[in-house]
């Protein structure tokens, strides 16, 4: 299990890579001060009422980090390392992610800072419905859109999109379902949202493997986070007939050099909870795991994961980053020099916000795609912003991170340019 590197500040690792790209393409000096800050940072202090009768103060955030391009975006998660530097640094790049993808949203994060495991199930609906409550209008179907992320799940969307209508006048209710996504499908969800994130990844592997001529039959690969995105992109994998190696959750890592089913794995870490234990594999340590010799490696858990201290044991072809910043400026400087290739972060997990933003535009239209629909615009619309950031890898001469957010800092600076600044 790794440990939750606090270190160094995740937002630093933004600011890094903002300036590194920035310089590279000569970013207006203009368009850059605005994009270097967040728009709006909301902090929530409020009590809820445990279940034997006690009042508890929890602390939850809520960061814009820009909405030149729509609606602000983002996810919201539950987890003792949120904080706001954490917060501002996944919100900025949820900025990056939606214009690479070309989606009409900005970008926004949240997050409660609370360990979710240690409370009961009565319990977590009434923190989320009075966050939601606390957040009132700072969220909105056509302002601020809320989605899954680490510890959160359809149906703590189902409680923020209850408790978002019972506040709006009954005029509106039926009008504003879409002010979350990632909803239960009988809320208005959408098909293929739930395994929407590990899609992408797996779609972004297979046009890497065309490229370069790789063969994902009886690859294999080792997967970091065993939740919603590293499960999803497992059991994806298999359909390849590549082989899931060794996985790692906050509970434990495990190892089978003949490979681990990853349907069974997913059927025993929801039963346990996690994969500690898993019977029909060994139980390895945090370096192990990183040490296993394999062809691609999928981050799907935290922050700040590929660092100076762990990025020279890493033993891959591939990095796919399904986590959010799993890699620091550090870690990315060995990866390179190690020869290593990386989908970046907000490229290759924008599965997720491009099927919510079909889950969005259904609500909106009061329609349901079939999945089918779902997942043949999602597939087309990974492979157009892998191919823009291809092309812009190659003719900057740089690496796919940078390229990365030279896509979506142009796209941005070409919309300010275009608008102006008010007054
Ligand atoms: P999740 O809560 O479903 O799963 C998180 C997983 O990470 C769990 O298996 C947990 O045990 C594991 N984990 C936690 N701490 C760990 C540690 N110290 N070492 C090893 N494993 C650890 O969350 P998720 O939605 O799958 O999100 C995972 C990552 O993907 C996050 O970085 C998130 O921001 C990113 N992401 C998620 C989505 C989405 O749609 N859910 C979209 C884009 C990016």
């Amino acid at each position: 299990m790794a440990e939750i590197s606090k270190k160094a500040s995740v937002y630093d690792n933004v600011t890094y890579q903002f300036n590194k790209s920035s310089d590279l393409m000569k970013l207006d000096p203009e368009i850059r001060k605005i994009l270097s800050k967040t728009t709006n940072e909301i902090i929530i202090h409020f009590p809820v009422k445990m279940d034997d009768g006690c009042i508890e103060m929890f602390t939850g955030y809520r960061v814009q980090h820009n909405n030149a391009l729509g609606p602000y975006k983002g996810g919201l998660r539950y987890h003792p390392a949120v904080d706001i530097d954490e917060v501002r640094a996944l919100a900025t790049w949820m900025t990056w992610k939606t214009a690479i993808l070309n989606i009409p949203f900005g970008g926004a994060k949240g997050g409660i800072q609370f360990d979710p495991s240690k409370y009961s199930y009565a319990e977590l609906e009434r923190i989320t419905r009075r966050f939601t409550f606390g957040l009132g209008n700072n969220i909105g179907p056509e302002y601020d859109i809320p989605a899954p992320d680490v510890n959160t799940n359809p149906q703590i969307m189902a409680w923020i999109l209850d408790t978002y209508l019972s506040t709006v006048p009954s005029l509106e209710r039926h009008r504003s379902t879409h002010v979350v996504t990632g909803k239960p499908i009988e809320s208005g969800g959408s098909q293929g949202r739930d395994k929407a994130t590990g899609q992408g990844v797996v779609f972004l592997i297979e046009q890497w493997a065309k490229d370069n001529n790789f063969k994902l039959q009886g690859a294999t690969y080792i997967v970091q986070g065993f939740g919603n995105v590293g499960s999803w992109a497992s059991r994806l994998m298999k359909e390849h007939k590549s082989k899931l190696i060794a996985c790692e959750d906050a509970t434990g890592a495990t190892f089978n050099a003949d490979g681990i089913d990853p349907d069974v794995l997913t059927e025993y870490a929801e039963e346990q909870p996690g994969i500690a234990g898993y019977p029909k594999s060994k139980s390895i340590d945090h370096s192990t795991f990183l040490k296993t010799q394999a062809d691609i490696f999928i981050p799907a858990a935290l922050e700040n994961q590929i660092t100076a201290d762990t990025a020279p044991l890493l033993n891959v072809k591939l990095v796919a980053e399904g986590a959010n910043g799993p890699t620091d400026p550090d870690g990315d400087a060995i990866l390179e020099e190690k020869g290593i290739d990386v989908l970046p972060d907000i490229l290759c997990n924008a599965g997720g916000v491009t099927v919510s933003y079909f889950e969005w535009l259904q609500n909106k239209r009061s329609e349901f795609w079939e999945l089918e629909e779902v997942d043949t615009k999602l597939h087309r619309m990974m492979v157009n912003a892998y191919e823009r950031v291809q092309d812009t890898a190659k003719k900057f001469n740089t690496d796919w991170r940078t390229a990365a957010y030279i896509v979506a800092l142009n796209r941005l600076g070409k919309v300010y340019k275009e608008r102006g600044i008010f007054p």
